[in-house]
């Protein structure tokens, strides 16, 4: 972050508390409340996003690699249907939005009012260095003289009382004091060369008005298992969490991302990992499965294999394998039968450490009863969620949306999920009651399709490009190479020309920096096409606006290819034949498609919901309640979907509940035993035709 943006972001703090134009807080930016305020945004709330440590991105932020597909999933949470609305780049960067106002450091004090007109008292606490005067060039910590175990990196680092919170947010964000570390030695004060760091800071107080909603997503803490003597963490070095061996694996971890034994230094070759630590044992009243442990130890298992060179064994020792959810048991399948990953059901007896060596013993009984041993570099410990502390007074607050509050039951994209729900619920409060002061949101915001209609030269470029008979330029975009290093564009474009598709290719790898940019831009320009087809594993990055105006294409004559799907299919190549369907696909629609002019679009305040089960009522109520007209088509004869067999009385009256109120909305039309015959169109302009009952 440059200082400018720098001195940016202090000036939104100070003068917060002076605006009265707040619509919603959202309190804790982890992955949950990122995305609660990312949503709220973006449909046109302004958003203050408290979060009491001294970056976002809670437990997230620490993971370099997720399941299914062993990439990094945060950006996955941002908008993806308007994505060239949206600014934001990396979210482990930090979040960047126009309408959403980070404060760090930051705890809510006191709620007060009613919904629709609270008033928020947050304490910001100091971070003791001036992030105007900051220009990062770290003298400070080489003075610092304190040396203390790095939490970030789960205590297997090191750090100064002054230091970067998130290690990879280091470019853009000014360090921090840790006042419970600080000996207040004063040799920062005096190596600092910008008079940058204030130890006599003080905590200040802001007092928010006229909020109309919050949402507490306070994320999950988990299990601490030294709690548990049979694991022997916190005694044995060589048994570690599986949150601590993220980082070892980590590029931003404490081995740089070639983990050694914690103990002596020597290889790891040999990893265990033991499932359920604090999770399904009703003896520390942890009665629930934690759900996202097993797909991460067998991710971590993964990578093992894939990181560390050299040889490697590895063993997952679990009770169930809990593999709910899309690609899930094909990821572990493939974990076992593909990378070697080796599954042993059994109960674990104890960790112990070996004799005069590195490693440990693990004992456990195993599926037939049987009581074995197996020595070990290292034991990894699959800790589940912590049962969660007693929530805040302020929490029991009418208008306050509580998220991630409950233990277990919830993973990554199960939280994803309730904080787009409960910023939905917050916008159709909003939108039921008004408030004053605030700003309310629109639906839907009208959306340009043009990059740029206004500019003559590239108007008249696009139209001697478009005149021309379709000439494709393929690119294979930014992240490709770094995410496929195994891809052999040879035999790929051999694949291509198999299928009567003889296009040119540009790899893409250097577009972050202004010469590879400009190289890309002149190869394509070259080859005079007319047609682009972007693949890239990181659809956030592309944005079709700025493509338009870098090589003088029309919007329409642009189509992205995200090929992270296709990966699970086939990890170590792309010349699979849903690759090349795919790029034919989006030539022959390119082929038959008309220069769109860039006119000033109005989006239709419509939508179509497919099913009239729970889901589908649940989301067309969502939608009509934020003033969009819903058309919802149900295949039976009737809605309620798989709810007609369930005998509980509460959910079959629930539904039906869902139902009347459906029924009864002026906005919402049903179609009962009727189908989507055919859809076209993009994003804010399709077109679906609809059979009906009576055959109309
Ligand atoms: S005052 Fe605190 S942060 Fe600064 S150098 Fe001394 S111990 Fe470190
Ligand atoms: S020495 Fe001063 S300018 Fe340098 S990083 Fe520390 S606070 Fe910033
Ligand atoms: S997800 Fe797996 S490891 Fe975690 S508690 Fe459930 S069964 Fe145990």
């Amino acid at each position: 972050m440059t200082n400018r943006s720098l001195n940016k972001m202090v000036d939104q703090q100070n003068n917060i508390a002076d605006k009265n134009d707040v619509a919603a807080v959202v309190i804790g930016a982890g992955i949950a409340g990122m995305h609660a305020a990312l949503e709220l945004a973006e449909s046109g709330c302004r958003v203050i996003l408290v979060e009491k440590a001294p970056a976002v991105g809670g437990l997230l932020a620490k993971l370099d690699h997720q399941f299914p597909d062993d990439g990094c999933g945060m950006c996955r949470i941002l908008p993806m249907i308007d994505r060239d609305a949206c600014r934001q780049i990396c979210l482990r960067k930090g979040l960047d939005h126009n309408r959403i106002t980070v404060l760090t450091r930051t705890e809510v004090a006191a709620v007060e009012g009613a919904p629709g007109n609270l008033n928020v008292t947050l304490i910001q606490n100091p971070a003791g260095i001036d992030p105007e005067r900051c220009t990062l060039c770290g003298a400070c910590m080489d003075a610092c003289p304190v040396d203390i175990p790095d939490i970030f990196n789960a205590g297997l680092g090191r750090r100064k009382a002054v230091y970067f919170p998130v290690p990879h947010q280091a470019d853009r964000m000014a360090p921090v004091i840790d006042v419970t570390a600080c000996t207040r030695c004063n040799a920062c004060v005096e190596a600092c060369p910008e008079n940058a760091v204030n130890l006599e800071a003080e905590s200040k107080a802001l007092v928010l008005e006229k909020i109309a909603g919050i949402i507490y997503a306070p994320g999950v803490d988990l299990f601490d298992p030294s709690a548990v003597d049979v694991y022997g963490y916190g005694v044995l070095p060589d048994v570690v969490t599986a949150l601590a061996f993220e980082r070892m694996l980590s590029g931003s971890g404490p081995f740089s991302g070639r983990p050694v034994r914690p103990s002596d230094g020597g290889p790891v070759q040999k990893i265990a990992w033991v499932q359920c630590v604090g999770s399904r044992n009703i003896m520390i009243g942890a009665d629930y499965c934690s759900s996202a442990c097993c797909m991460f130890a067998v991710k971590e298992a993964v990578m093992a294999h894939e990181k560390i060179p050299g040889p490697m064994e590895t063993a997952i020792f679990y009770m169930d394998m809990r593999t709910f959810g899309r690609d899930f048991q094909r990821y572990r399948d493939r974990a076992e039968k593909e990378t070697g990953v080796r599954f042993v059901r059994c109960r674990i007896h104890s960790i112990e450490p070996i004799d005069g060596e590195g490693g440990v013993k693990i004992s456990y009984v195993d599926g037939n009863g049987g009581f074995a041993e197996e020595a070990f570099d290292l034991a990894v410990l699959s800790t589940g969620r912590a049962v969660g502390n007693a929530l805040p007074d302020f929490a029991a607050h009418e208008g306050v949306f509580l998220l991630d509050t409950v233990p277990g039951l919830t993973d990554i994209s199960a939280s994803i999920i309730a904080a787009g729900t409960a910023a939905g619920r917050l916008l159709r409060r909003m939108q039921e009651k008004g408030t004053a002061g605030a700003v309310l949101p629109q639906a839907v915001n009208p959306r340009s399709l043009a990059a740029d209609a206004a500019a003559e030269e590239a108007k008249s470029r696009e139209t001697a490009l478009f005149s021309r008979k379709p000439a494709y330029h393929l690119v294979l975009h930014g992240m490709f190479e770094s995410a496929f290093p195994f891809f052999d564009s040879d035999a790929f474009k051999a694949g291509l020309s198999a299928a009567g598709l003889d296009i040119p290719i540009t790899r893409a790898g250097g577009v972050s920096c202004e010469k590879g940019l400009e190289d890309t831009i002149t190869e394509i320009r070259a080859s005079k096409a007319n047609r682009l087809v972007i693949v890239t594993a990181a659809p956030h990055l592309v944005k079709i606006s700025q493509w338009s105006k870098w090589i003088g294409l029309m919007p329409s004559l642009i189509r992205v290819i995200d090929v992270r799907p296709l990966v699970l299919e086939n990890r170590s190549g792309l010349n699979t034949p849903e690759l090349l369907t795919a790029i034919e696909m989006e030539v022959g629609r390119l082929r038959s498609r008309s220069g769109n002019a860039g006119q000033q679009a109005l989006v239709e305040k419509t939508a179509l919901v497919i099913g009239a089960g729970p889901a589908g009522l649940s989301a067309a109520l969502a939608l009509a309640d934020l003033n969009i007209r819903v058309a919802v088509v149900e295949k039976s004869d009737g809605a309620g979907g798989n709810t007609a067999y369930i005998h509980a009385a509460e959910i079959r009256e629930s539904v039906s509940a869902l139902l009347q109120r459906a029924q009864q909305h002026p906005l919402i039309t049903m179609y009962c035993g009727a189908s989507v015959v055919s859809h076209r169109g993009l994003p804010g302009r399709f077109v679906a035709e609809i059979a009906l009952a009576d055959g109309g």
